[in-house]
């Protein structure tokens, strides 16, 4: 054993705790992740009652965060995304009227978590080679079908109580909990039951296609390039993202689109657009492949008036849409019992996906995160860092999203959002009420 190892077993040895981590998605996920190779025995409560997620194929934005946690723990050798030369805006004609050169990194949702299942607990999967676990390693345990419903406080640590969808119950005793289970956090509302999760008045509609599969020029609008367009009530955007398996062969990539448009709260479109074809009305997120045939046809129609051609093209030429409610969520702090238990990504704050900041959210906590836990960061500096991130990027969302939906702006101003949310984090200055603790 190399002195290195000695060192870092000496550390673990006296230090060594058992995380349990609520939430087996890319938080979660990068939660273990960071805590294991620290030594630490991590695991992973997942509510899901199938062993892996089930994705809907959509694409993410690989922020610097989440491209920084994949350099560090990512141990797959192949590549994490589909780089975006140019952003641009389209007229309703389908010009460009506006582009800057600059590159971006887009991925998938399922590429990122099978590359994390690989890495964490050595899921076989056609995405990537499963890569050795490192000896140093804490334990790594991903436990599906596991509704952690209640915790309580036990000497030093906590028992987290679970339930399965076959009414099976069961407890397990943590030093910490991690909540990353999302932005409906079962942990939160346990021990923040005022906050709430609010509709913020439009909706996402969301989908994919092939992009051999377009016309010439929706190739030329989306292929390597990151293409929005703005109208009233509505935005639009569309990037490529890895296709099958996570390729990202020229030919077989997918472009992934965004398309933003508003239904008051209340509202019969609301209802329509979120009640599926068998009739069931859909809180937050209507799966892919279930819109009422109907409904559907309606948006296409829209789309085919409002839209330019490139765009409208795509939307109608999906074949699996899905559509989420797009809402706000933001914890008061990221620390409850005495630092028993932490919540991180979209537990902590949920954020419009304007900021396309999501996941880099969730890498990050888990970066900060384990740098308190290894003596790298103080307390202090663990939360300002954290809670910084959280409500001004919250913040940032909120006012990019009312502002693109529900005033009447020149692409300017927009185009000034887009550019604002873009600056990398390290740069990023936060007002005092951001770091408050
Ligand atoms: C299946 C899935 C697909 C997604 N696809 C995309 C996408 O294509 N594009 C995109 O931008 N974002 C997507 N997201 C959201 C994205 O993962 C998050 O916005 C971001 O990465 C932060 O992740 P998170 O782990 O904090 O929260 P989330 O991704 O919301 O994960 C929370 C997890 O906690 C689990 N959970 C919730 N309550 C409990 C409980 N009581 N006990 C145990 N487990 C619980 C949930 O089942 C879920 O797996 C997806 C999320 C999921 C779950």
């Amino acid at each position: 054993m190399v002195q290195g190892d000695e060192q870092h077993d000496a550390k673990v040895a006296t230090t060594k705790k058992h995380f349990v981590i609520v939430g087996g998605s890319l938080g979660g996920l990068a939660a273990g992740l960071a805590l294991r190779e620290l030594g630490h025995d991590t695991t992973i409560l997942e509510r899901n009652p199938t062993p892996v997620l089930e994705h809907q194929g959509a694409g993410i934005v690989a922020g610097g965060d989440t491209l920084a946690f994949f350099k560090k723990y990512n141990r797959c050798d192949r590549p994490i995304a589909v780089t975006s030369h140019r952003r641009q805006y389209l007229d309703k004609d389908g010009n460009v009227t506006h582009k800057e050169d600059m590159d971006q990194n887009m991925t998938s949702w399922d590429l990122a978590y099978y590359l994390m299942r690989a890495n964490y607990d050595g899921v076989e999967n056609p995405y990537c080679k499963v890569p050795e676990r490192s000896l140093t390693d804490g334990a790594s345990v991903h436990l599906h079908n596991q509704n952690v419903t209640d915790i309580k406080e036990r000497d030093d640590g906590l028992e987290v109580f679970w339930k399965s969808s076959s009414g099976d119950e069961g407890s397990i005793l943590a030093d910490v909990l991690v909540g990353a289970d999302g932005p409906s956090s079962t942990i939160r509302t346990l021990l923040a039951p005022e906050v709430q999760r609010v509709y913020a008045g439009y909706c996402a509609l969301r989908g994919t296609v092939l992009e051999s599969e377009v016309s010439d020029a929706a190739r030329e609008a989306f292929c390597e390039r990151f293409t929005f367009f703005h109208c009233r009530g509505v935005q639009i955007l569309a990037y490529l993202i890895p296709g099958k398996d996570g390729t990202v062969e020229p030919g077989r990539r997918l472009i992934n689109f965004v398309y933003y448009t508003n239904f008051a709260e209340g509202s019969a479109e609301l209802e329509e657009i979120m009640t599926d074809r068998h009739g069931k009305r859909h809180r937050i997120t209507l799966p892919p492949g279930l819109t009422d045939a109907d409904a559907w046809e309606k948006q296409r129609r829209i789309a085919r008036e409002l839209l330019p051609p490139q765009f409208a093209e795509i939307v109608c030429a999906t074949q699996k849409p899905f559509v989420q409610a797009v809402t706000d969520v933001l914890s008061p702090t990221n620390e409850f019992m005495h630092g028993k238990v932490v919540l991180i990504g979209d537990a902590l704050a949920g954020f419009r996906p304007h900021t396309v900041a999501s996941t880099s959210q969730a890498a990050f906590d888990a970066m900060v995160l384990a740098d308190y836990v290894d003596g790298k960061l103080s307390w202090e500096e663990w939360k300002r860092e954290t809670l910084g991130f959280a409500r001004f990027i919250q913040k940032r969302g909120v006012d990019m999203g009312n502002r693109s939906q529900f005033e009447e702006l020149p692409l300017k101003e927009h185009i000034h959002d887009r550019n604002v949310a873009s600056v990398p984090r390290e740069k990023e200055v936060y007002p005092e009420w951001a770091t408050a603790i």
